[in-house]
């Protein structure tokens, strides 16, 4: 539930309402607005009502929350969340992309590759060095090195860095080199490694599961949310449906659908929401229009030699086209791409 303090209530108020709900073993989140403090409660609804918090000096509504989601949601805070990373901010005007190979396979090719998405006007590179492959007998990822790769491509380009790590044992190696610590689409419901996840303090890149329903993610994200860090981006990245046409199928009412449920910034992955290159840059127009945050781009020097996910990754001639061309439809919904260091 949520506890709205009246604009008049003394912080000795405020002070006995919280005590009040800590000693019952409830969690207390606490926003102090310009008139009034909202305080969030987290446990047990029915037991919380038994309190009469309502009676207490000072408060001036009690509002329950009807989603099973709670930090998570737009009910509990209003205002859309930033996430501040180095120079950049997340959920504000800008319209971030998120670019780079879906595997690190060598230094060349990540040094390539980093510096054609930064000239194109990308703010992170992605990269993964631990990759979650259907089969046991594809291309795993580089581990430790790749990432080693990747925090030089980030000192030579300043790009910040996105990459997945799978593994609850490995979070702080790769929390070691990620701004941004990326949860794949397979392990959404891995509740023990969002809960590792979220105590590295990172930013959390929370992907949905190919067969989760807004709500299941959204839950996902509020285990990453108790756990104390609030740092929660996610990312639609396409659900299995009966067609067959496309790898999955992009599902971009989650984009204002989350918005609406959610304060939390939200990005699309058009690459594996369609699997084919020249789906990428229509269906991120397409995602940018709907209101999203961010899309996480593949891209390859070579797509033909791509050691994982070749077809659906952009040549960078083709990402610079697709960067000028979401940067005016950023424009048109009154975003900007790159702080408006990139246009067309
Ligand atoms: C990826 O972004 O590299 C990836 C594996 O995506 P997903 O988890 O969405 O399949
Ligand atoms: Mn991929």
């Amino acid at each position: 539930m949520i506890i709205i303090m009246g604009g008049k209530a003394s912080m000795k108020e405020i002070k006995a309402v919280q005590s009040k709900l800590v000693q019952e073993g409830f969690t207390v989140h606490i926003s102090k607005g310009v008139t009034r403090t909202i305080i969030g409660v987290i446990g047990d609804r029915t037991r919380a009502f038994t309190l009469s918090i309502d009676v207490m000096p000072g408060v001036e509504k009690v509002i329950p929350i009807l989603n099973p989601f709670k930090l998570a949601s737009r009910e509990f805070k209003q205002d859309s969340t930033l996430i501040e990373i180095g120079d950049q901010v997340i959920g504000g005007k800008d319209v971030h992309l998120i670019a780079g190979p879906c595997a690190v396979e060598s230094r060349t090719q990540l040094l390539e590759c980093a510096f054609a998405v930064k000239e194109a006007g990308a703010t992170f590179l992605r990269g993964g060095a631990f990759k979650p492959r259907t089969s046991p007998y594809s291309f795993q990822g580089l581990a430790e090195v790749g990432l080693e790769y990747m925090a030089e491509a980030k000192e030579k380009t300043g790009l910040l860095i996105v990459t997945e790590v799978m593994d609850p044992r490995l979070v702080p190696l790769v929390a070691r080199y990620a701004d941004i610590l990326q949860l794949g689409a397979r392990n959404m419901q891995n509740f023990p490694l969002l809960r590792e996840a979220a105590k590295a303090g990172k930013p959390i890149l929370l992907k949905r599961g190919s067969g989760a329903t807004i709500e299941e993610w959204l839950m996902a994200a509020e285990y990453v949310m108790l756990e104390g860090n609030h740092q929660v981006i996610l990312c639609e990245r396409g659900i299995r449906t009966f067609e067959i046409q496309t790898r999955n199928t992009l599902d971009l009412n989650a984009v204002p659908v989350i918005k609406r449920l959610s304060h939390l910034p939200v990005m699309v992955d058009p690459s594996h929401g369609t699997g084919n290159w020249w789906l990428v840059s229509p269906m991120s127009r397409a995602a940018v229009a709907a209101g999203a945050d961010g899309l996480l781009i593949e891209v390859h020097p070579s797509p033909g030699d791509a050691l994982s996910d070749g077809q659906q990754s952009l040549k960078p001639e083709n990402f610079q086209d697709l960067v000028r061309e979401v940067s005016q439809v950023a424009r048109a919904v009154g975003r900007v791409v790159n702080g408006a260091r990139v246009g067309g």
